[in-house]
């Protein structure tokens, strides 16, 4: 069917997803990482961007908070971009595990690659794939410079929270060692789970990743910046890759309740993808048992709910001023 959706309509379902979740209780932050079991669990911010720029912010959607799994979206497109599609397959893949994002039982059962760019595993061997190969520094620079270019705006690491995931990240070491073990990190291993732990650490706003989503979900054009940031024919393939693990074990259940590929993070944070109508963010700490937040999951399926959207709707949707 063919829809369209006004400007006033979406910001309206923005405005009432905001007020209807904003009372959410349940979940909790994530302690294993100490930094995050500080940091206030009443934040919660929604943002929309669409693909001609216009955002609609609302709650805490300047809060800088740790983007966590939800860089692993971002530097799996660093790496399509660098490496091309058929080589990140290869290399990585692109299947879900179907286990939590840490599972080291995961890489045992798939011994020869670590499924997909958005379990830890396959993040870590990403952070390896970048180029330039042996150089951490020129390799941190073209990962947030990846990350500026598609949040629209620069962000830079929490020193804090990156201390405190360096102190801790012991699983995260034993998944590198074992990825090695299969010849499955492409560069120095020590040096590709540091990039890993500096990418997760780095300070993000709601504002930020609902760009960065919309820049997706517009086939690599960043609406706000005006500026083509990847290949258009990668933003089939990472929204896949999303589609697929974006939610970890939950991402079934996820995608068949919300109709929305998405990624969540640790820190709170889900960005979702609906290509060709909107990218959408929300932030809220406290987490459910799988690691997803509690409160943000349920705005965004409220905001998709209210304007009736879907990925598999098979609706065209046309969004006008
Ligand atoms: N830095 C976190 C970790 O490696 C990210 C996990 C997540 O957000 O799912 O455990």
């Amino acid at each position: 069917m063919d829809k369209t959706l006004t400007h006033a309509q979406i910001e309206a379902a923005v405005k009432e997803a905001y007020q209807e979740c904003k009372d959410i209780t349940g979940g909790k932050n994530a302690d294993y990482i100490p930094f995050l079991a500080n940091i206030d669990p009443n934040l919660f911010g929604l943002s929309v961007t669409l693909p001609d720029g216009t955002t609609f912010n609302i709650g805490d959607t300047d809060y800088k908070f740790g983007i966590e799994s939800v860089s692993k979206v971002l530097t799996a497109i660093l790496i399509l971009k660098q490496h091309g599609a058929e080589a990140v397959l290869k290399q990585i893949g692109a299947d879900a595990t179907g286990l939590p994002f840490n599972s080291i039982f995961a890489i045992l059962l798939e011994n020869d690659h670590p499924s997909t760019p958005l379990v830890n595993a396959g993040a870590i061997t990403a952070c390896s794939m970048v180029n330039p190969k042996g150089d951490s520094w020129g390799k941190w620079e073209a990962i947030i410079n990846n990350i500026t270019a598609l949040c629209g705006s620069e962000s830079e690491v929490i020193d804090e929270l990156y201390k405190s995931e360096s102190e801790t990240n012991f699983n995260n070491r034993a998944i590198s060692w074992l990825l090695k073990n299969y010849n499955r990190i492409y560069d120095d291993v020590d040096m590709s789970l540091d990039l890993y732990t500096r990418q997760c650490s780095v300070g993000i706003t709601a504002s930020q990743l609902s760009i960065c989503a919309a820049t997706i979900a517009n086939r690599g054009f960043n609406p706000v910046t005006k500026t083509q940031v990847f290949d258009p024919q990668l933003a089939p393939k990472i929204t896949t890759l999303i589609s697929s693990v974006g939610f970890y074990q939950n991402t079934g259940d996820w995608l068949y309740t919300s109709g929305i590929p998405a990624k969540s993070g640790v820190g709170g944070g889900v960005l979702g993808v609906l290509p060709g109508v909107m990218g959408i963010a929300a932030f809220a700490p406290p987490l459910d048992p799988a690691g997803n937040s509690v409160k943000a999951q349920a705005a965004i399926k409220a905001v998709m709910k209210k304007l009736d959207l879907g990925v598999f709707n098979g609706d065209r949707v046309t969004v006008t001023a």
